[in-house]
């Protein structure tokens, strides 16, 4: 039986995105993880129960995720990582494939809350959460080292 991989769903090309669109990774990437592992998308956006497409959103230094209007979307995006808990429970996932830099999958570093396009190091809600409760995270720069069990 193939280990159990929960995956951003956008990398696997479904329109979740903010923008409407996807992040699809390659070709060659999606071969070899269907390869090793049992593939199970999440996008905890949706989940949160945010529409799509939504304006962009991102954590500012309190811990609040905003939107580029000053909404705060802070309590969809935790609910959108506990749901996503509650299906890695489920299903016995113990790894995650996420979407760099997202202000919930992101799992290295997010956008600084400023909407400026600068990177700094962080993880995104969902992200934080399933580290916090021992799901191993990979973004999908990281493919090597998941398939290699680094
Ligand atoms: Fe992709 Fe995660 Fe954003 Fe959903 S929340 S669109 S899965 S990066």
């Amino acid at each position: 039986m193939k280990t159990k991989l929960l995956i951003s769903a956008c990398l696997l090309g479904i329109l979740c995105r903010y923008d409407g669109k996807d992040n699809l990774i390659s070709q060659g990437d999606l071969a070899l993880l269907k390869d090793c592992f049992e593939l199970i998308p999440i996008c905890p956006e949706q989940l949160g129960g945010l529409s799509t497409p939504r304006l962009p959103a991102e954590i500012q230094p309190d811990g609040k995720v905003l939107r580029n209007d000053g909404f705060d979307v802070s309590t969809e995006f935790q609910k959108g990582a506990e749901e996503a808990l509650k299906i890695a429970r489920l299903s016995g996932c113990k790894l995650a494939l996420l979407k760099a830099n997202s202000p919930s999958c992101g799992n290295k570093m997010i956008y600084n809350g400023k909407f400026d396009g600068t990177l700094i190091p962080g993880k995104g809600v969902t992200a934080n959460l399933f580290e916090k409760m021992g799901i191993k995270t990979y973004n999908e720069q990281e493919i090597d080292k998941l398939i290699k069990g680094e």
